[in-house]
């Protein structure tokens, strides 16, 4: 077994804690993961630094030896730091782990010339929902005008290098990012300041180009974790185990890669994983991390291992690993143990409390993301009153055609519910095809928020549309009185003046004599007021209407309805809904009682 294995710490027996990166696009996420792993990592693993499967493991001598400037070494009790691989998945945070995020610790990567952009906030908000402690990196100080670079050294040694002008800049912003921090209710303030951590964030401004400020970085990671989260880095050999991401390898099938967060996993242990269906119970057929020599790695060789003790981060071959959720606990059956039932029970509660969400109606767009974290996050977002989008199905993972035909049960029951809202995954190109031959509407976006923009966006035209539609079927509700002496022509087309007594005349109001037993004499096709034309008119208003009946009928005024004949407009069952529907906010109170006394008078149910 040539793994280098992890160690646990000696005095205290912690576990490293575990860490990932977040941030908006372009801040720096994979330059400062790059820059903390130092290039040489690929070279062979320099420093005792490890990559492993999803994470770097960096051992608390290689941490010690980089932050030895800063003086404040002494006392590393964690035998290293893991940081997970894949920066920019929110997914990353929302990882279940015994209820609370599977990190211990978080690095929010903020650019300096930028401040809080919209992925820092979504960023901040799912650090507060899994209570999830972290650290900003203020990063690319190196672009302040005029920086002079002093390479992999502490902040607070560079910026006493800098001129006066720099510092001068760095101040103005820094104040104005610890603005933004507090409009979003956290209190921040540059690490050096800091006297109240725990209640107030510490910022670390860093450039992940010329390294300065990654020692301050790594340093008080390590000091943050294992000064108050002792506990929780307590070693233990009760296994802790997350599933970071389903993964086909040749050679191996679908395979998980986790990271084992405490405790050791055996070849050959009895597993329990949340499957899509139900729960997946299986055996652990290989136990595997990357070759450590760089030319094998490339090859997708891995090592195997007997066993694996936490933290670490893993890949599992196992048989029926097909229908996985990733972001989902992985649990081992102890030998012994009676059942695996109540395994399967925990492994499906997760699940089962982010799948009843769904919306009990059976009507609602279906969401989709890249694992149950990121799926909860965005249900949770889909749920709150101002964007109130209900959702009838969700799934994990990458968007097939079988997703499609799924949502596409819509387009009979509301059809702008025909819409998948995918979140961080890829949509299948056969899927995309047939999505666009179904009239399905597939939205992809790495931010949830877009996610909502689009949909908005498309609400409001199909909204828009409709009510196109629907102007031939609304009725507004008018009465009106012919005005004498004004009958400029008497059929072919009607043509008259008339005043509104009540309500609203549109182009293309069916209108009718009650009076003369309800005769339909046809509609507006055409409205003057002083001369000019207009679209409608309102109670009150004198113009002149122009009514275009049915060729066979040959209305006529002076033989089918004369001066005291009021006209009204005609309205029906279906012309009172297509109204409620489209239009409900176009009529004042008045005009919609007009509508219920019109109902009455043509006796509509
Ligand atoms: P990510 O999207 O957050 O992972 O951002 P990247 O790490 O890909 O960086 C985005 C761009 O910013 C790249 O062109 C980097 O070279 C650049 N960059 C990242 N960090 C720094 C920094 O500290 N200083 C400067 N000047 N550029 C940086």
């Amino acid at each position: 077994n040539s793994a280098v294995p992890p160690k646990v710490g000696k005095e205290e027996n912690l576990r490293s804690p575990i860490c990932c990166i977040m941030g908006h696009v372009d801040t720096g996420k994979t330059k400062l993961l790059d820059c903390i792993r130092g290039t040489n990592v690929q070279e062979g693993e320099a420093g005792g630094i490890t990559q492993q499967i999803g994470a770097t493991y960096f051992p608390s001598e290689n941490i010690r030896e980089r932050t030895k400037e800063l003086k404040a070494d002494a006392k590393l009790k964690v035998p290293g730091l893991l940081v997970i691989d894949t920066p920019g998945h929110e997914s990353f945070t929302n990882l279940r782990s015994r209820g609370s995020g599977l990190c211990d610790i978080a690095i929010l990567v903020v650019d300096i010339m930028h401040g809080l952009e919209p992925q820092t906030i979504e960023s901040l908000n799912l650090l507060k929902m899994r209570n999830t402690e972290f650290i900003v990196a203020l990063n690319k100080v190196d672009r302040l005008y005029g920086w002079k670079t002093c390479r992999d050294s502490p902040i607070v040694k560079a910026m006493k290098q800098q001129s006066k002008d720099v510092r001068d800049e760095f101040n103005t912003r820094l104040a104005r990012i610890i603005t933004q921090f507090k409009e979003q209710g956290l209190n921040t303030e540059s690490y050096y300041k800091n006297k109240a951590m725990g209640e107030t964030y510490s910022i670390v401004p860093t450039s992940a180009i010329s390294g300065e400020g990654i020692p301050d970085l790594l340093l008080l990671l390590v000091q943050w974790t294992q000064k108050t989260m002792v506990g929780k880095l307590r070693y233990s050999d009760e296994v802790q185990c997350t599933v970071l991401e389903v993964k086909v390898v040749e050679g191996h099938g679908t395979t998980i890669d986790v990271v084992l967060v405490n405790g050791v996993l055996h070849e050959g242990d009895q597993i329990v994983v949340c499957g899509m269906q139900r729960a997946i119970v299986t055996t652990i057929r290989a136990l595997l991390t990357p070759h450590p020599m760089k030319e094998l790695r490339v090859k997708g060789t891995y090592l195997h291992h007997k066993e694996i003790k936490a933290a670490m981060g893993i890949k599992i071959s196992a048989q029926g690993l097909e229908n996985a959720i990733a972001g989902t606990m992985l649990y081992v059956v102890k030998p012994g143990d009676v059942g695996v039932e109540d395994y399967i029970k925990a492994a499906e509660e997760d699940k089962n409390s982010v799948m009843g969400r769904i919306d009990k109606s059976g009507e609602g767009v279906c969401a989709h993301a890249s694992t149950l974290g990121s799926l909860e996050a965005l249900l949770e977002f889909l749920k709150t009153p101002k964007v109130n989008i209900p959702v009838s199905g969700i799934n994990i993972g990458p968007v097939h055609k079988k997703d499609v035909m799924k949502a596409g049960v819509m387009l009979e029951k509301k059809h702008e519910y025909a819409t998948i809202l995918a979140f961080d995954v890829k949509v299948d190109p056969e899927a995309r095809e047939l999505a666009d031959e179904l009239g399905v509407k597939v939205f992809t976006a790495d931010i949830i928020y877009h996610l909502f923009d689009q949909f908005n966006g498309y609400m409001d035209s199909i909204k828009e549309e409709k009510r196109r539609e629907a102007a031939d079927e609304a009725v507004f509700p008018c009465v009106m009185q012919i005005i004498p002496n004004c009958i400029f022509n008497k059929k072919d087309p009607i043509v008259l003046g008339v005043e509104i007594l009540e309500g609203i005349v549109k182009i293309g109001t069916p209108i009718c004599v009650p009076s003369r037993d309800f005769i339909d004499i046809g509609r507006v096709a055409s409205i003057e007021n002083n001369h000019r034309h207009v679209d409608f008119a309102r109670k009150g208003q004198s113009v002149a209407i122009k009514i275009v009946g049915e060729e066979q009928k040959k209305i006529m005024f002076g033989r089918h309805f004369e001066i005291d004949d009021e006209l009204v407009s005609r309205i029906s069952r279906r012309s009172i809904d297509a109204l409620k529907a489209n239009y409900r906010n176009d009529l004042s109170k008045e005009e919609w009682s007009l509508v219920a006394k019109l109902k009455a008078f043509f006796k509509i149910q």
